[in-house]
């Protein structure tokens, strides 16, 4: 760690390796660490949305004067940035077009850029966090080797002019510690803003019943508790969406992360069931038809996640509507993979600006969701965010506070009372 942090303390688990335990209680709510970020960027969707330094969302952002591409609060925040925007100013004017790192891409360039800064100031303790992160190097599969040497590929091209590059085996190195370690940060309702590493946070292992849940403050993590822990209990997060059954959870975190889950819930599977709900008939439907149904909706959600960002809105949604007729057959409304399709669907809706389809949407998800994810849950926050505000501005007063108060309950913990999201919401709780 960065140093010691009071209250908490590194140990190897068996099995797991480095690991973070807690040395005295923490109430549910209470926030163990946090934790600023190594490195981190700004997705190219949010520029001049948000302040590419701190993160601050506001209006009348101040753009740099040279690309017109990058946006700030005031001349501290750019002076502050510009050790890592001037690996981009220049390149992005120079390639135009042309110019299309992947955010991966983006991050390691940074990453680069600290290491050699640090090197300059012989500040060799985070380097040595770096390199301290797992990189599973050797369980790399074909494809994703091939991506990452795409990636590569991209590095040399569009920043070559101000970073000097290691040999091409530990640049394939890097890509994978921060496939395995990078974070996503997320606003309030889940909108993806950046990708950051965080070295301390790393460190905490997965369970699919967290102890604790990490947030965003600007560009730094915040983990908080989201049960009472006692001395001696591992500090745990969920590396995926807890909404789905024992054996897609451990698909995603092989493929993803290189390990299989061995918690509580992946032993005794107890919610697959409930995930899985089919439709009540007079007669029970065939195990094989279920397990044929399982099937098609996987394929019917990778399908949707290829397609999401090539064809055009229409038929997305048309693609969501003949999945959920198909699939309806069977399954009962609350089973994941309906939800999963319903909950694209919302997403559609809110993009095309169609509030009423997107409320038909969010009032399925809502109470599926509040009994199939952990009671302190982000995914059930923000959906009830998103339709508190859809309400709002619906002229659905009433239902809209409900709404929100219940996001509320969960923010206060998960982001902490004083969290200016937690504080905007108050705000227009008050306002409307
Ligand atoms: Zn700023
Ligand atoms: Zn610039
Ligand atoms: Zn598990």
């Amino acid at each position: 760690m960065t140093g010691s942090i009071e209250g908490l303390e590194r140990f190897d688990s068996p099995g797991k390796g480095r690991s973070l335990r807690v040395t005295r209680p923490f109430k549910l709510g209470e926030l163990l660490f946090s934790c600023p970020a190594y490195s981190y960027v700004l997705s190219y969707e949010e520029r001049g949305c948000y302040c590419e330094s701190c993160f601050t969302r506001k209006n009348g952002l101040a753009k740099c004067g040279k690309c017109h591409k990058a946006f700030y609060c005031n001349v501290k925040c750019q002076k502050g940035d510009w050790a890592m925007h001037k690996l981009e100013c220049s390149a992005m004017t120079a390639f135009g077009e042309n110019w299309c790192p992947s955010e991966t891409v983006r991050l390691v360039a940074r990453i680069l850029a600290k290491k050699k800064m640090q090197k300059e100031r012989c500040l060799s303790e985070k380097i040595l966090q770096i390199g301290e992160m797992q990189s599973h190097i050797e369980d790399v599969d074909n494809e994703k080797r091939e991506m990452n040497e795409a990636d590569v590929a991209r590095l040399h091209r569009f920043y070559s002019k101000h970073l000097d590059f290691p040999d091409h085996k530990d640049l394939l190195t890097l890509f994978s510690q921060v496939a395995c370690n990078g974070f996503t940060i997320e606003d309030d309702e889940l909108s993806h803003l950046g990708t950051a590493v965080y070295p301390d946070v790393a460190l905490i292992n997965h369970s699919c019943l967290p102890s604790v849940i990490v947030t965003f403050k600007g560009t730094s993590a915040e983990i908080r508790a989201v049960k009472n822990m006692k001395p001696g209990d591992e500090v745990l997060i969920s590396y995926i969406d807890l909404l789905y059954p024992t054996d897609d959870r451990n698909n995603r975190l092989r493929e993803s992360y290189y390990f299989t889950c061995d918690c509580q819930e992946c032993k005794s599977k107890s919610r697959d069931k409930t995930k899985l709900k089919v439709r009540k008939q007079r007669d029970p439907i065939e195990p094989e038809i279920i397990s044929n149904m399982v099937r098609y909706a996987r394929k019917a959600i990778r399908e949707f996640r290829a397609s999401k960002h090539i064809k055009p809105p229409s038929e997305l949604l048309e693609m969501c509507e003949q999945s959920l007729e198909e699939m309806g057959a069977v399954f009962d409304d609350s089973n994941v993979y309906m939800l999963h399709m319903m909950y694209q669907a919302m997403g559609v809706c809110l993009y095309m600006e169609d509030p009423e389809g997107a409320i038909r949407y969010g009032e399925k998800i809502l109470k599926p969701y509040k009994q199939l994810y952990p009671p302190y849950s982000l995914n059930v926050s923000s959906m009830y965010l998103k339709l508190g505000r859809l309400y709002m501005g619906w002229e659905k007063h009433s239902m809209g506070i409900s709404a929100l108060k219940k996001a509320m309950a969960i923010m206060e913990v998960a982001h902490g009372k004083d969290h200016y999201y937690v504080t905007e919401l108050r705000n227009e709780m008050t306002q409307k």
